[in-house]
């Protein structure tokens, strides 16, 4: 960050690479509103790491997918803090499944969070943002958006999804200094991938050039250049954060 004094929305932030996002980002001058669909000790734990960088930290429960409270959480932001100048969609849920077993519950849950939430959020801060004449957003896909994934359709449609509409909210923003860009993260080192058998980790680890898993920061590094002054000229773009699984 090198302006001070900019207000942040980060959504699913309790955990994971929204927490990473958040920590990363914190710093004195930046508030930082920490969304989860339900705070808990987590969230809680976050918000305490984000103060101790000298940020401000405030907790704002929503579920991305119901426009509704979407909608009544940014406007609530905007009214305590006068403005929104950052927004990182990183809520992102999977339910796996064959497309031929997937149920409809599945593929709606899915496309409801990764799609239609960033969709509510983006559409909930284009007026302040449109408003101020500036504004950064940032959406979290995945490299299965681009390649594709078998047990993955309703999450790689989502993710997919997510790269397109990224694409169209940077076209239709731009002319007010609002950009909009994805980060694409590959296999990111978390609870999920230690739990893996090894075999599994070492099929995965074969695909990966730089020969390791990714971590939750250096994820978070792609977002903050993205909403930094060194990147003002970049929008539209999907940033590729795999160890060179995908080269595009
Ligand atoms: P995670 O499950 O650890 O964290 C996701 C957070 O989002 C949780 O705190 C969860 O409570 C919150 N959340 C879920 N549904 C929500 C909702 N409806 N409203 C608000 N918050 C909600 O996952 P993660 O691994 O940190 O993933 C973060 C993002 O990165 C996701 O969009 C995911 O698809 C993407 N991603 C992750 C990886 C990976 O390897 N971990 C790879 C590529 C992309």
């Amino acid at each position: 960050m090198n302006d001070i004094n900019k207000i942040a929305l980060i959504t699913g932030a309790a955990r994971g690479i929204g927490r990473a996002i958040a920590l990363t980002l914190a710093g004195p001058g930046l508030t930082l509103y920490l969304n989860d669909v339900v705070l808990g000790e987590e969230a809680a734990q976050t918000k305490k790491d984000v103060e101790a960088r000298g940020a401000v930290a405030r907790l704002v429960e929503f579920n991305v997918a119901e426009a509704e409270s979407v909608s009544q959480g940014v406007n609530q932001i905007v009214k305590e803090a006068g403005r929104l100048d950052i927004l990182v969609n990183n809520a992102g849920i999977t339910r796996d499944n064959l497309i031929m077993r997937m149920k409809e519950a599945e593929w709606d849950a899915v496309l409801g969070v990764n799609l239609k939430g960033a969709f509510n959020c983006m559409r909930a801060v284009s007026k302040p943002m449109l408003k101020q004449r500036f504004g950064r957003i940032v959406n979290i896909s995945s490299v299965v958006g681009v390649m594709g994934n078998p047990g993955q359709a309703n999450y790689v449609a989502s993710k997919a999804g997510l790269i397109g509409l990224t694409k169209t909210v940077a076209r239709e923003l731009a002319s007010r200094n609002i950009t909009v860009n994805a980060v694409a993260p590959g296999f990111i080192q978390t609870e999920m991938t230690e739990a893996l058998p090894d075999d599994v980790r070492q099929l995965m680890l074969a695909q990966i050039p730089l020969g390791r898993f990714g971590t939750s920061e250096e994820v978070a590094q792609a977002v903050a250049f993205l909403i930094s002054d060194a990147a003002a000229y970049i929008t539209g773009q999907v940033i590729h954060v795999n160890g060179g699984m995908l080269m595009v």
